[in-house]
């Protein structure tokens, strides 16, 4: 039990306000306890809190208010209590910011609404019609399931009158139900597929470690069509089974439409979704059944690990390496690293799945610190494809076109024999840069230091930094020539005009993220394509996570250069894994695939390792190289981004900073710059970056902090601090 407060104790409450402190109350009548949510007066406010422990005692005890009151819900468990401690800690972010990612969903303190739902009755209606028996074979179907009447009526394929209809016989009953009702029980008892022999052995050990009911984290490697999937499903059962609530977290939205399925194939109904396409409603009743127990395995985006699970025992973070899972704004975290803590803490397993573990996951693996599982072929006929460079020097390809002779042969015969082929570029829109051929301007974002991108499906240039467009103008901004802009370099749409002019009978799809206003139109798009609806798919990296296409053996790749330019720490590591996962797209079915990168480097190490798919050498290299130059995961890394709309006070508080910088030298680390950052303005704020290098097992968190804290923020300047920072621009 937490400590109870009396009415009138004083009691520390964490509000989700930006304050950085925790704030002193008196516990309303009836008491509160910690852990509680609750409302409190702030100012002329209401806002809404958590009782953190007794108060700190130093605000006059004249002017303490009292809390408002404690809402209806669960209240916060002391372990996440600890984890949004540690986390904010760990991020150097205000523990207030990571309250709000707790209770990302609305009116958590409204009284539970109520609506209507529909069951079976014992009634019979005196006339049956073919939807009347739909209606009534659904409802058996599911047993003595509730269904609200959309529901019913989407599941039965009926309208809803004719489920009204069936109301007067009483053989359906509409009662009132609150809103937030539990989630449909999984069975984790239904039996899974059969495991090959490697699956069987991994799921076991999987298994075992979720009934060992401790924490731990195993790396689970296996190349695309291993059955990863399969196996941790396994280990969710075993979860489930214990009473235990799982998580699963993928990287986006769009993969989650054939998970899903896959998940009711496996335990007989869908689990709950939580991610940002998910309405209000659904997101508080979500919030409310984790922590109440009402769903036993959630599938979510990154900021589902903020959820109030009542008892965690399994956290699956699929495609580990994902740089979706760092967040990039506000709170700045990595869900990766923060499901290993979270776990850590409520005693629970982690299970990171990916065909190419980032650097950090494998060093840790190496190192011992995970467990590491390996399923080295794919399921069943399917094969890993054969890989090819394309060598562009020797290739004869015209100016202005992208795709060479060999490549264009090569998707011809796959046309021939009626399978599909996709050509990947990473470069949304038509193309980078619109140039001026009269005065050589190119055009350029009024409010960041980047180039517009020409996005002729919408007929506008797009500034891919801050969302701003305009219209393509006819003449030049700068030196007013009319009909003189011309697009250079390709992005998916160009490519797609170039496939359509080579393969005038072909049916092109393009899959580009901007090109589909919701995740659903995305979803039905990948559903159609993989059902057959194009022979070939043009596409940027949001094909190459997950979804299937069994019909597709030809995979293209059209600059495979392209990730290896900049300086990025990363670059070859990102570049190995987005080659490797997109060539994997290929021969998913039984059929052999063929992957052909198109290449100016050939004898490139890294695309030496793509093609020959040695990857524990590549991983090796890669390590050694990091581990020489003392940066992650060798080393620790720290970004800070000063920002404001002048330059001049963000390079002015930089410079102090790096004068100051006495509490970083104590633990030895490095600072480099102020710089001004790779995109030097964005959204019409001035940045400029600073780089803190450290070594493995430096106090680096608490230097920073001793560093910043007598810093006052001028007016108008931003200062945000990145720890283990994934983007340096
Ligand atoms: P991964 O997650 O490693 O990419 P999946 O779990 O998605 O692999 O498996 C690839 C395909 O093979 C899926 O269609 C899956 O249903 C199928 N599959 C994998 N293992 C088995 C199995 N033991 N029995 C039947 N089908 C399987
Ligand atoms: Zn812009």
């Amino acid at each position: 039990m937490s400590p109870g407060f009396a009415p009138g104790a004083r009691v520390g409450v964490l509000t989700t306000e930006p304050l950085d402190r925790i704030l002193d109350y008196r516990a309303p009548e009836g008491g509160c306890a910690t852990g509680d949510f609750v409302e409190v007066p702030l100012g002329p406010r209401r806002v809404l809190g958590v009782v953190w422990g007794p108060g700190a005692g130093d605000f006059d005890a004249a002017k303490l208010r009292p809390v408002a009151r404690v809402l209806d819900a669960a209240p916060m468990r002391d372990e996440m209590r600890g984890f949004l401690e540690r986390a904010a800690d760990y991020t150097l972010t205000p523990l207030s910011a990571m309250l709000r990612l707790a209770t990302r969903a609305p009116g958590l303190g409204d009284a539970p609404s109520m609506q209507k739902v529909y069951r079976r009755g014992p009634g019979a209606p005196d006339r049956m019609t073919p939807a009347r028996t739909r209606v009534l074979d659904t409802l058996d179907a599911y047993g003595g399931l509730a269904f609200t009447l959309g529901e019913l009526a989407g599941e039965a394929g009926v309208s809803p009158s004719v489920v009204k209809g069936l109301l007067p016989s009483g053989a359906v009953l509409e009662e009132d139900t609150p809103r937030d009702r539990p989630y449909p029980r999984l069975d984790p008892a239904r039996p899974g597929v059969a495991l090959a022999d490697d699956q069987a052995e991994a799921a076991g050990r999987l298994c075992a470690g979720v009934a060992a009911g401790d924490y731990a984290t195993t790396l689970l490697k296996g190349v695309t069509g291993s059955g990863k999937t399969e196996v941790y499903l396994e280990a969710v059962a075993e979860c489930l089974g214990k009473g235990r609530q799982a998580l699963v977290l993928l990287p986006e939205i769009a993969l989650t439409a054939e998970f899903l399925a896959r998940v009711e194939a496996r335990f007989g109904a869908r689990p709950a979704e939580w991610h940002s396409g998910v309405t209000m409603v659904e997101r508080r009743r979500l919030w409310r059944m984790v922590g109440e127990g009402g769903a036993q395995l959630v599938v979510g985006a990154r900021s589902a690990l903020f959820l109030p699970f009542r008892d965690l025992g399994l956290i699956v973070v699929d495609e580990e390496h994902d740089s979706s899972y760092k967040q990039e704004e506000g709170a700045l975290y990595n869900a990766r690293d923060m499901a290993v803590l979270r776990a850590s803490l409520c005693s629970a397993q982690v299970v990171l799945a990916s065909a190419t573990p980032s650097l950090e996951s494998w060093a840790n693996a190496e190192a011992g610190k995970y467990a590491r599982i390996d399923l080295t072929s794919r399921f069943g006929e399917a094969e890993m494809p054969d890989m090819a460079a394309l060598d562009m020097r020797a290739e004869d390809v015209p100016a202005g076109r992208w795709i060479s002779p060999g490549l264009q042969r090569a998707v011809g015969e796959r046309l021939t024999a009626g399978r599909q082929s996709l050509l990947f570029l990473n470069r949304r829109g038509y193309a980078p840069v619109t140039v001026c051929r009269a005065c050589g301007h190119m055009i350029g974002c009024e409010n960041c230091d980047a180039r517009m991108v020409e996005h002729r499906f919408l007929k506008r240039l797009v500034c891919h930094q801050c969302g701003e467009t305009r219209p393509i103008p006819d003449a030049c901004p700068s030196c007013q020539a009319a009909g003189k802009l011309a697009p250079v370099g390709p992005g998916v749409e160009r490519l797609a005009e170039e496939t359509a002019a080579l393969f005038p009978e072909a049916r092109v799809a393009v899959l580009s993220s901007d090109l589909f206003t919701t995740a659903r139109a995305l979803k039905s798009s990948i559903e159609a394509i993989a059902g057959g609806g194009a022979d070939i798919i043009i596409g940027t990296q949001i094909v190459a996570k997950g979804h299937n296409f069994p019909l597709l053996t030809l995979v293209g790749v059209i600059d495979a250069d392209l990730g290896l330019q900049g300086s990025d720490l990363r670059a070859a590591e990102r570049t190995f894994q987005l080659m490797r996962q997109v060539a994997g797209r290929a021969g998913r079915g039984a059929e052999r695939g063929v992957a052909l990168l198109q290449t100016f480097q050939p004898e490139h190490p890294v695309i030496r390792a793509i093609l020959t798919g040695d990857e524990e050498g590549f991983w090796r290299a890669e390590a050694a190289e990091r581990r020489a130059a003392g940066v992650p995961p060798y080393g620790r890394m720290a970004g800070i981004v000063l920002s404001a709309p002048e330059a001049k006070p963000a390079f002015e508080l930089g410079t102090h900073l790096a004068r100051n910088d006495a509490p970083l030298r104590r633990i030895g680390a490095q600072l480099y710059g102020p710089a001004p950052a790779p995109i030097a303005r964005i959204r019409g704020r001035h940045r400029v970056r600073l780089l803190i290098k450290a070594a493995k097992g430096t106090p680096l968190q608490s230097a920073i902090r001793e560093w910043l804290a007598p810093v006052k923020l001028p007016a108008n300047v931003r200062l945000a601090v990145d720890i283990d920072p994934q983007s340096f621009l």
